[in-house]
C-alpha cells in the first residue's frame, strides 16, 4: 500500500510551467480546439472497414499504444538497433561484459545474469541450451561482414549479416542459442526443436525476445533468427508480449502518434478555472513541466479521458460534459484534433471511466454507473458511437473506478475507492468478467483524482496518478500486483479537472 502519510518534498512543478512558452515550443502545439458544440447531436459513426484494420497492427490488448519514443542510447538494455539505427556511437563497446556460463562468450553483467535464468529454467523443464555467440565487438563485426560479402555477394550478406555498428551483437545484449545437441545450430529448425518452443514461449519472463520473428523480414531487415535473443529488461518484454508487438520496430518506431498533440500514455490533460484546456507533456524523468494549451470553453466539462477511441494508434479525447453529451475528438497523426463527434447522450449522472476489459475487444468501452450503483460496461464496437452494455453488478454507487492493469497479465482491471477510503482490486479476466476484490490500500479517500499513467516513471512503467484534497499530485507505481514506492509529481493542481 502506497505510503499516504509520508510527505515527500517537492517542487512546485506547475508554477515553473506558467513561464512563457519559447515560441518554437508553442508552433509545435496543436490545432486550438474550438468551444464545444454542446447540443446532442445524431451519433456519427467512424466506421472503420476491414481493409484499414489489416494494414496495420492493431494488438487486440489493453493499451495498445507504445509508452515512449524509441531510445537510442547505446547504453540503454531498451535500445534500438537495426539497419536504419546503427550503434551512437558506432565503435560502442559496453563495459560490463561478462563471461556467459563459461561459455567463452560474454554479456553485459545484467543480460548475462538473466540468460543464466533463462538456461536454468529451461534446463528443469528439461531442455538443453547452448551459448552459440554473444557480445562482438565493432572489428570482429566488420571482420564477419566481410567474409559474408566475399563469401555470398553483398545482397545476401545483408539479410544474414549487420554491417559492423549496426549489429544488435555489439550492444552486449545479443546472444546466438542452440539447442545442446547443436543439431540445429544457427538454423531456422531450431525454432521447431521442443528448446526452441520452449524458449520463444518463455524468454519474456527473462527479458529477452526472439528478435527476428518469423514473417516480420521487412520489418526487421533479417532473415527468421529462431536462435538470435535479445536482452531488453523483463518490463518492455513482458509488456511487448501483453500487448502483442511482434517485434522491436513495432513497439517502438512504429509509433504512428509521434507527430500527434498526444503523444504518450503519460502526457496529461487538465482544465483549469478559467476553461483553458492545457496539455502537458511528460518527459521521462517524471514531472510536468511543459505545458500548452490546445482548447478553451471547457469549464463545463464533467469528466475528460485520453484514449485511442477509434484504435489507429493516435490518442484522442473523450469529453464526458455536464450536460450528458459524451463527446470524441478524434487526434490526427499530424498533430491536432478533428471536431466534436457525439457517441452518446444522456450521461450527466454517470460516474465513468474509459479502457477495455475485453482482450479480443478492438476498442475501447466505457465502464460506469448511474446514482443506482450498478456498474455496466458500454462496448465501443465501432471506434465511433457506442453500443448497448452488459450490467456487472450493483453496489458500486459513490466509489471511485479505474481501469488499469495491476496484476501486469495483459488484461485490464478494475481499481474501485470506497468512500471509507479502501482501494479495492478487481481482477479482470481479460474476456469482460471481474473476480471478487481484494484490498490493496487505504486511506485513499483523500484522492480527489485518479488517473492510471503508462511510461510515466520510465518504458513500459505503469501506476497512478493520484491528486489529493491539498492539491498534490503523486505517481503510484506498481509491478506485477505489488506498489513500488510513490513519488511526487508537483503540488497546486487543486483548481484543475485533470483528465484519466
Ligand atoms: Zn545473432
Amino acid at each position: 500500500m502506497p505510503a499516504l502519510n509520508d510527505s515527500h518534498p517537492f517542487r512546485a512543478r506547475r508554477r515553473r510551467a506558467r513561464v512563457r512558452l519559447p515560441l518554437a515550443f508553442s508552433l509545435c502545439a496543436a490545432l486550438l480546439l474550438g468551444t464545444p458544440a454542446l447540443a446532442p447531436a445524431a451519433p456519427v459513426h467512424t466506421v472503420v472497414g476491414p481493409a484499414a484494420l489489416a494494414a496495420g497492427p492493431v494488438p487486440a490488448t489493453v493499451n495498445p499504444l507504445p509508452s515512449l519514443a524509441p531510445v537510442f542510447a547505446a547504453g540503454s538494455t531498451a535500445v534500438l538497433v537495426n539497419k536504419s539505427h546503427p550503434l551512437n556511437p558506432l565503435r560502442y563497446a559496453p563495459s560490463d561484459l561478462v563471461n556467459v556460463r563459461g561459455s567463452g562468450y560474454y554479456l553485459r553483467a545484467e543480460a548475462a545474469g538473466a540468460l543464466n535464468s533463462l538456461f536454468n529454467a529451461a534446463s528443469s523443464a528439461g531442455q538443453g541450451l547452448t551459448v552459440v555467440s554473444g557480445y562482438r565487438s565493432y572489428d570482429t563485426q566488420a571482420a564477419l561482414y566481410d567474409y559474408y560479402v566475399r563469401t555470398y555477394g553483398q545482397a545476401y550478406a545483408d539479410t544474414i549479416s549487420a554491417k559492423p555498428g549496426y549489429s544488435e551483437h555489439q550492444t552486449g545484449l545479443a546472444v546466438d542459442i542452440g539447442n545442446a545437441g547443436g543439431s540445429c545450430g544457427l538454423s531456422t529448425c531450431f525454432g521447431d526443436t521442443p528448446a526452441g518452443r520452449w524458449v520463444a514461449a518463455n524468454a519474456y519472463r527473462y527479458g529477452f525476445i526472439v528478435r527476428y520473428p518469423n514473417g516480420y523480414s521487412s520489418t526487421t531487415g533479417y532473415s527468421y533468427e529462431p536462435w538470435h535473443l535479445r536482452y531488453i529488461g523483463p518490463t518492455i518484454a513482458a509488456d511487448m508480449r501483453a500487448r502483442s508487438f511482434p517485434t522491436l520496430e513495432h513497439y517502438f518506431a512504429g509509433n504512428p502518434a509521434s507527430g500527434a498533440s498526444i503523444k504518450s500514455g503519460s502526457d496529461l490533460l487538465a482544465v483549469d478555472s478559467a476553461g483553458h484546456l492545457l496539455l502537458y507533456t511528460a518527459p521521462q524523468s517524471g514531472s510536468y513541466r511543459y505545458r500548452t494549451t490546445i482548447g478553451g470553453g471547457w469549464s463545463n466539462l464533467k469528466q475528460g479521458f485520453v484514449v485511442d477511441w477509434n484504435a489507429d494508434g493516435v490518442y484522442d479525447i473523450l469529453a464526458q460534459w455536464k450536460n450528458g453529451v459524451l463527446a470524441l475528438y478524434r487526434g490526427r497523426a499530424g498533430g491536432g484534433f478533428d471536431g466534436l463527434r457525439s457517441v452518446g447522450w444522456g450521461w450527466a449522472d454517470m460516474t465513468i471511466t474509459v479502457g477495455k476489459l475485453s482482450r479480443s475487444a478492438m476498442y475501447p468501452g466505457v465502464l460506469g454507473y448511474r446514482p443506482d450503483g450498478v456498474l455496466r460496461y458500454y462496448a465501443n464496437s465501432t471506434g465511433g458511437a457506442l453500443g448497448g452494455f452488459v450490467s456487472m453488478g450493483p453496489g458500486w454507487a459513490g466509489r471511485g473506478i479505474t481501469l488499469a492493469d495491476w496484476n501486469n497479465d495483459g488484461n485490464n482491471d478494475v481499481l474501485a475507492q470506497l468512500p471509507g477510503g479502501a482501494l479495492l482490486y478487481y481482477r479482470g479476466n481479460g474476456a469482460g468478467g471481474i473476480a471478487y476484490p481484494s484490498t490493496i490500500g487505504g486511506g485513499w479517500q483523500v484522492m480527489t483524482s485518479v488517473a492510471p499513467a503508462y511510461g510515466y516513471a520510465g518504458l513500459g512503467t505503469r501506476g497512478l496518478l493520484a491528486r489529493r484534497t491539498d492539491g498534490t499530485l503523486n505517481y503510484y507505481g506498481f509491478r506485477s500486483g505489488s506498489w513500488i514506492p510513490p513519488r511526487p509529481a508537483g503540488s497546486g493542481w487543486g483548481p484543475m479537472k485533470l483528465f484519466r
